[in-house]
């Protein structure tokens, strides 16, 4: 299953008066199909348009609308199973979920019960080097968004959006194996920057494309290696949902806060209630919503407006050869191919654009040195900035040609820097710039010769001195340097250096 092995992380563990509480964690996270329309109608998926009015007949619920499935949506939850090494399902069903919302015109929401498209699948999370979770996924089903009501914008009324309704959701649900803050921020970085190499979610946290309800219970230690050992959900605690988060930092602080809450309950002799709760991040406090419902109460029947989706393998397999490389195999190779480190490997596979950014960049050339002008210089000067890979101002074939000059020898690493600066504010090809402003290294070895072999005989005691203490050899070079202008490389004259003083 896996190509290394790794070490699993430790699970948080919190002090209580009666002993250690370990935390235990599922998550089912929302995922907005990066579709241009709905699940089951034509409208437009647009963000930011005019209140209602991407609202189909069917969204509105017209009376005698029927819905059709878009089978884009189809194609984006295959992608993801297979992203998610995921079994797919070759029928599904849909399922009516019976509740009233105002922003709910149907009275029902179209989802996927008890046949989802998706079945099992895994995630691999990792913590540090060599240390990473695999995550199981128990399913991904397809179900429609709900509108959006809105109660803020006039003091006696609410009103209602369905711009959303019908937006297509994946919804990505975890088996309960996550076991800290930290971990759970982390799987759901992953599960996004996946979803991300496979274009199938944009995966905006702040407009909500992707948002996770966060199951959290506690446990004392042992208990989760037997539930792990039997299957059995009685060995854990009685878990609290924690709706609609869509921030990394506010989940790891709710978490953080709803298994101290629940420690306390337990602890005082009380018991957790199964509920659904919210978090306040201005109070940094979760707080009862409902208690739980369960899927009875919501009365689900199969959708009969909707025949059950009957997919061929020969698709499933016509997707899964087109998939692209995912986030841990090209880090991998990133380590392979280019000598990379794994911190550098994961901070340039972290987004795709920046992934290829370095791939053209190194192409031919020294993969480390291109991993640390594009970490230390390019992103340095882009996060100062606030702008990101995708709008940078110096390209690829930029950085390349002012790393070629460097390899060449014909500027020096000081020259390139400054290169790079000019590249960035005015452009230009990076030889041309080069030469029009006099950046060139004095590769003329005999130059440098000249200039340190005068040093040294002008400076005997110095050079008895670096004989003794080879530290002292730096004076040398440091001085051939200032001699030449700056323009010679300082690797090439402490070579010299040290050859001429015999070190
Ligand atoms: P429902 O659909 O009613 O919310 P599920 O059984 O599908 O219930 O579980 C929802 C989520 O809760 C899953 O991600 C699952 O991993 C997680 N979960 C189940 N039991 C626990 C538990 N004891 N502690 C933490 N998470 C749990
Ligand atoms: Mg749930």
């Amino acid at each position: 299953m896996l190509d290394r092995v790794f070490e699993n992380p430790k699970p948080k563990v919190i002090a209580g008066a009666t002993g250690d509480w370990e935390l235990v964690i599922g998550m089912e996270i929302h995922a907005q199909v990066a579709s241009n329309a709905k699940l089951f109608s034509g409208a437009s998926t647009q963000v930011g348009a005019e209140p209602n009015s991407n609202v189909a007949f069917v969204d509105a619920a017209m009376p005698g609308m029927l819905p059709v499935i878009n089978d884009f949506c189809v194609e984006q939850a295959v992608r993801s199973g297979l992203g998610l090494k995921a079994q797919i399902n070759l029928t599904s069903a849909f399922d009516r979920k019976n509740y009233f919302y105002p922003d709910l015109p149907q009275g029902y929401q179209i989802s996927q019960l008890y046949h989802p498209i998706v079945g099992e699948g895994e995630v691999l999370v990792e913590m540090s080097p060599g240390v990473a979770r695999l995550v199981r996924i128990e399913r991904i089903h397809l179900e429609q968004d709900a509108g959006k009501s809105i109660h803020d914008m006039d003091p006696t009324m609410s009103f209602v959006d369905f711009n959303r309704t019908g937006v297509a959701l994946m919804e990505i649900v975890s088996r309960p194996d996550i076991r800290g803050p930290e971990e759970a921020a982390a799987y759901v970085a992953k599960l996004r920057q996946i979803l991300r190499y496979l274009g199938t979610c944009d995966g905006n946290m702040q407009n909500g494309n992707l948002r996770a309800d966060v199951n959290v219970s506690v446990c004392r230690p042992g208990d989760y290696e037997r539930y792990q050992a039997t299957q059995d959900f009685g060995h854990l605690g009685t878990r609290c949902e924690i709706k609609n988060m869509n921030s990394l930092r506010f989940i790891q602080a709710a978490i953080e806060y709803e298994a101290r809450r629940q420690i306390a309950i337990l602890e005082d002799g009380g018991k957790v209630d199964q509920e659904t709760r919210l978090y306040d991040p201005d109070k940094g406090e979760t707080r009862s919503m409902r208690s739980k419902e369960e899927a009875h109460d919501y009365r689900y029947f199969p959708c009969p407006d909707l025949l059950p989706l009957e997919i061929e393998q020969a698709w499933v397999d016509d997707i899964a050869a087109r998939m692209p490389e995912l986030p841990d195999a090209k880090k991998a190779r990133f380590m392979a191919d280019f000598g990379l480190t794994d911190y550098d490997a994961n901070v340039l596979t972290a987004e795709l654009e920046a992934a290829s950014f370095f791939e053209e960049v190194a192409r031919g050339r020294d993969g480390k040195q291109a991993a640390n002008w594009i970490i230390n210089e390019l992103f340095g000067r882009l996060n100062k900035e606030g702008r990101s890979i995708a709008d940078t101002p110096v390209s690829a074939s930029q950085l390349g040609g002012m790393l070629d000059l460097l390899a060449k020898g014909e500027i020096t690493g000081k020259m390139a820097k400054d290169l790079f600066e000019i590249l960035w504010t005015t452009g230009g090809d990076p030889a041309e710039v080069a030469a029009s402003r006099g950046m060139k290294a004095v590769t003329d070895t005999g130059a440098i010769e000249k200039a340190l072999d005068d040093l040294i005989a002008a400076n005997p005691a110095q050079v008895e001195k670096a004989k003794v203490n080879a530290k002292l050899a730096g004076w040398f070079t440091g001085q051939v340097l200032k001699a030449t202008g700056g323009t010679a490389d300082p690797s090439v004259v402490n070579a010299m250096v040290a050859s001429k003083l015999g070190l």
